[in-house]
């Protein structure tokens, strides 16, 4: 009789999203830095929903709780608002390393704090990594390749970056995160995988990021012109890019990865300083090495944000006078 009750009870009281039961052996505890922001927060529910142990970390500063909230209560999940560039000590298996401002005016409003979270907080994962034993995958990104002189970009470009422009605190902050990871790889054995990571749209993307896609569907549901552009850039959708982080850090492939969308392209507005003039990445290692490719399409993803967006200003309307 007891057993019924519990089991009618825990039925009807399911508040989360459906997890997947996994076997000790299969379950592994894994750390998110960065977590409750946009990319972190839709790997968090991929991983959750697949039945691991999950603790996010997060600062708050570009991230916010309500992009984790529906996990919250739940006996394999743990938030930690816990800043990555002070010491961390826990114990986990994986590491997912996010924590880092990701749009040009959020990581050019404080350029210190930027240069300190991808430095310093990123030897702090690594020292953790390096105490427990732990993979640690970094969230690096196509801004390592500054403004290329090549097209396309693939792994083995070096770069062109301007060290003292006003991107410089995360190019170069991610340059320098790259070169630890593989410091402590060689020296300490820590085992690494690097995702560099180039734009990615879907829900929970910040509106005000300045943009293209974030631009244009605020443009558009606000009734306003919208601007067209002189350059390319390639945006993937937050599932296809969740999807290749995961099979990344589960992979042998230590060495950097490109991960992006091939097909759709979207004109981009830009006269920003030192913003890239163009940038085609070459995402063949990630197809050959893990049979990964970008499979929602830009309409798709596009009508996804653009709910989330419409739904985000009836929010923000209907709470102003609060
Ligand atoms: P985001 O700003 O939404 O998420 C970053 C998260 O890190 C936020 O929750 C923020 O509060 C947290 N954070 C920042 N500094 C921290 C600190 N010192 N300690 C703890 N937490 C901290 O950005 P995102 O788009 O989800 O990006 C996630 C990662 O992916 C970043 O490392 C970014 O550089 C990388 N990336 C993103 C894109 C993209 O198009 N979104 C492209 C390339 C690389
Ligand atoms: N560190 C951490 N958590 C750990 C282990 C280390 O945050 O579980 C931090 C530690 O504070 C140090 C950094 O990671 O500043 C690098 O650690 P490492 O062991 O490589 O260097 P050391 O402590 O020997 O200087």
């Amino acid at each position: 009789f007891v057993f019924t009750l519990m089991v009618l009870k825990s039925h009807f009281s399911q508040k989360y999203p459906p997890v997947k039961f996994l076997s000790e052996k299969d379950r592994k505890r894994i750390l998110i830095t960065g977590g409750a922001g946009f990319v972190g927060s839709h790997l968090t529910d991929k991983l959750m929903m697949d039945g691991h142990e999950l603790t996010v970390v997060d600062n708050f500063f570009t991230g916010r709780k309500r992009n984790v909230e529906h996990w919250i209560g739940h006996e394999n999940f743990e938030l930690i608002n816990h800043d990555v560039v002070e010491p961390l000590y826990i114990e986990v298996d994986q590491i997912y390393h996010l924590a880092s401002p990701a749009s040009p005016p959020n990581y050019m409003y404080n350029p210190i704090k930027t240069l300190k979270t991808n430095t310093i907080g990123t030897l702090n994962m690594l020292g953790l990594a390096k105490r427990v034993g732990a993979r640690l995958l970094l969230a690096s990104t196509s801004e390592v390749y500054g403004d290329p002189e090549v097209h396309p970009q693939n792994e083995d470009y070096w770069g062109h970056v301007n060290p003292i422009g006003p991107r410089a605190c995360y190019d170069e902050g991610k340059r320098v995160a790259e070169t630890m990871c593989y410091a402590y790889m060689k020296q300490e054995g820590v085992e690494v995988r690097v995702a560099r990571i180039f734009n990615t749209f879907g829900s929970r993307m910040h509106m005000n990021d300045g943009r293209v896609v974030s631009n244009f569907i605020l443009q558009a549901l606000q009734g306003e012109p919208l601007t067209v552009s002189l350059f390319f850039f390639f945006f993937f959708f937050c599932s296809d890019l969740v999807n290749g982080l995961v099979l990344l850090m589960n992979s042998n492939i230590s060495s950097p990865v490109n991960l992006v969308m091939s097909r759709s392209q979207i004109q981009f507005l830009s006269e920003a300083q030192d913003d890239p003039q163009r940038r085609r990445p070459d995402i063949r290692k990630a197809k050959m090495m893990l049979g990964w490719e970008p499979v929602v399409p830009l309409e798709e993803g596009l009508n996804k944000t653009i709910q989330y967006f419409s739904r985000e200003l009836e929010h923000q309307a209907n709470n102003q006078y609060i």
